[in-house]
C-alpha cells in the first residue's frame, strides 16, 4: 500500500469488531452468538453458510469469480457496500451505502440475481425495495451487523408497551436508522413512523417533530444524539436513552414523559471505538489536519471533529479536497484505506482516526471465497443465501421507506 496509511497501518494494532471491549452497552444475548455457528433466524447474524467454499488459497478466485459472473450476464447484479475488501468491491458493478444500492438493485429489474457484498439488513432493504421476481443473495448468511442486533423485534413491542403505559406512546413518532431488521422496519410503519439514513436524519426527524411531539430512535443511539444535539439544537437532557435490557428501559414514567427523544441503547462496534483521544491525538501528531467523522461515533468525538458526514458525504468532502491538505477519517478502515490510496497521487494525506485498526468483522466475512462459490452457484442454476422478507413485514417496512422517500 502507497501513502501515508503505509507507515500508520505498520504500527497499529488490528483488531476486529467482535473483539471490541463494549463501551457503555450491554450486548443482546443474540450479539453473543458465535459468528458462522449457531442457527438463529431472527438474528442479523444469520446462520452458517451452506456448501463447499473455495479454498482462500486457490490463485484462480480471481478468474473464477469474472467466469462466473460472464456467464450470469445482465442476470447478476452485484452490490457492493463502501465497507466491503477491495477484493470483492473489485466485482461490485456499483458501490454505495446501503440506501443507494438496494435503489440501484432496483432500477435494474432485468437482474434476477442481486447479490448483495453487505450485511444482512441491507439485504433485506433490497429484496424489500426491489421487484417480486429479483432473488436477493447474501454471499455469507453469518454476516449480520451487531448494531441491527441490539433492537430486536420483542424488545421494541415491550418498549412501545412501557410507553403505552407512561401514556405518551400516542405522541411518539418512531424513527428507525436504515441499520436495522426488516423487523424493526416494519414495527416504525405500521406505528406511523418512518426510516432515515445518515445522510437524512435531519429531515425525519424534522418531519417527525411535525407528526407528534417526541421521536422514539432505533437503533443507533448516537445518530440519533447527533442529530437531534448538533443539527437541531436540542440539548443532551432532551435525550434518555432507553435500555432494552433493564425493566421499563431503566427510565421512570417522568423521564420518559419529559423527554423528547427517546434513544434506542444500541450503537455501531466500529464508530463506537473512535474516542476524544483519538482525536487529540491525531490533532497532535498532524498539525493542520481536518478531522472527519462519521455520525454513528460518540456523541464527545463528533463535537471535536471538524466535519461529520455519511460516507457519500465523506467521499465527496475528501474529492473536493484541495491538494496538500490533510484528513483524518473516523469510519471504517476498507473505506478509508482505499479513499487514502485513490487519493494519495492527488497529494491530499488521509489517515484513520484511531490507533486501534477496527474493521467491521461482519462485513469482512464476505470474502473472495464466498463471492466466487456464490456466483458459480447461481451460473450452475443454484439459488444459494437468498434473502427473502416474508409479504406483511414487507408491506409494513416499504411504508415506513416510501415515507423516508417522500421527505422534502
Ligand atoms: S460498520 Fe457498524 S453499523 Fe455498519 S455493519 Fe458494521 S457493525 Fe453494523
Amino acid at each position: 500500500m502507497n501513502g501515508p496509511m503505509s507507515r500508520r497501518t505498520e504500527r497499529v494494532r488490528v483488531v476486529t469488531t467482535a473483539q471490541t471491549p463494549e463501551l457503555d452497552v450491554q450486548p443482546t444475548p443474540l450479539a453473543l452468538l458465535l459468528l458462522g455457528r449457531e442457527a438463529d433466524p431472527k438474528s442479523e447474524r444469520g446462520v452458517e453458510c451452506p456448501g463447499d467454499l473455495p479454498s482462500p488459497s486457490d490463485p484462480d478466485l480471481v478468474e473464477r469469480a469474472r467466469a462466473a459472473k460472464e456467464k450470469l450476464g445482465d442476470k447478476v447484479f452485484v452490490l457492493g457496500h463502501h465497507y466491503q475488501r477491495d477484493e470483492v468491491i473489485q466485482f461490485a458493478d456499483v458501490t454505495g451505502d446501503s440506501f443507494k444500492l438496494a435503489r440501484d438493485a432496483a432500477a435494474r429489474p432485468e437482474a434476477e440475481y442481486i447479490v448483495f457484498c453487505g450485511v444482512h439488513f441491507m439485504a433485506e432493504s433490497a429484496d424489500i425495495l426491489t421487484g417480486d421476481e429479483q432473488k436477493v443473495v447474501l454471499p455469507d448468511l453469518a454476516a449480520g451487523c451487531s448494531m441491527a442486533d441490539m433492537a430486536t423485534a420483542e424488545q421494541v413491542a415491550e418498549c412501545w408497551d412501557v410507553l403505552t403505559e407512561a401514556g405518551i406512546a400516542e405522541q411518539v413518532v418512531p424513527v428507525s436508522y436504515m441499520n436495522s431488521s426488516a423487523d424493526i422496519k416494519a414495527f416504525t410503519g405500521k406505528h406511523g413512523g418512518t426510516i432515515c439514513t445518515s445522510s437524512n436524519a435531519k429531515k425525519a426527524l424534522d418531519w417527525a417533530f411535525e407528526q407528534g411531539e417526541k421521536v422514539l430512535f432505533l437503533p443507533d443511539q448516537h445518530l440519533g444524539r447527533n442529530t437531534a444535539v448538533r443539527d437541531m439544537g436540542m440539548s443532551l437532557d432532551d435525550c434518555v436513552v432507553y435500555n432494552p435490557h433493564k425493566p421499563n428501559g431503566g427510565l421512570t414514567a417522568e423521564q420518559l414523559r419529559d423527554a423528547k427523544m427517546i434513544l434506542w441503547r444500541g450503537h455501531c462496534s466500529v464508530h463506537g471505538r473512535f474516542s476524544l483521544d483519538s482525536v487529540n491525538d491525531v490533532r497532535e501528531r498532524i498539525p493542520g489536519v481536518n478531522v472527519l467523522v462519521h455520525p454513528e461515533c460518540k456523541h464527545e468525538v463528533v463535537a471535536a471533529a471538524d466535519y461529520v458526514g455519511s460516507t457519500e458525504y465523506i467521499i465527496k468532502a475528501l474529492e473536493a479536497a484541495p491538494a496538500g491538505s490533510k484528513w483524518a477519517i473516523g469510519t471504517e478502515l476498507n473505506l478509508v484505506r482505499r479513499l487514502a490510496n485513490r487519493f494519495a497521487p492527488e497529494g491530499k494525506e488521509i489517515v484513520f482516526l484511531d490507533k486501534t485498526v477496527c474493521f467491521c468483522s461482519t462485513m469482512n466475512r464476505i470474502d473472495l471465497p464466498h463471492l466466487v462459490w456464490t456466483l458459480e452457484s447461481l451460473a450452475e442454476g443454484n439459488l444459494v443465501n437468498r434473502i427473502e422478507v416474508d409479504k406483511e413485514t414487507e408491506a409494513f417496512a416499504k411504508l415506513a421507506l416510501e415515507r423516508m422517500l417522500a421527505l422534502p
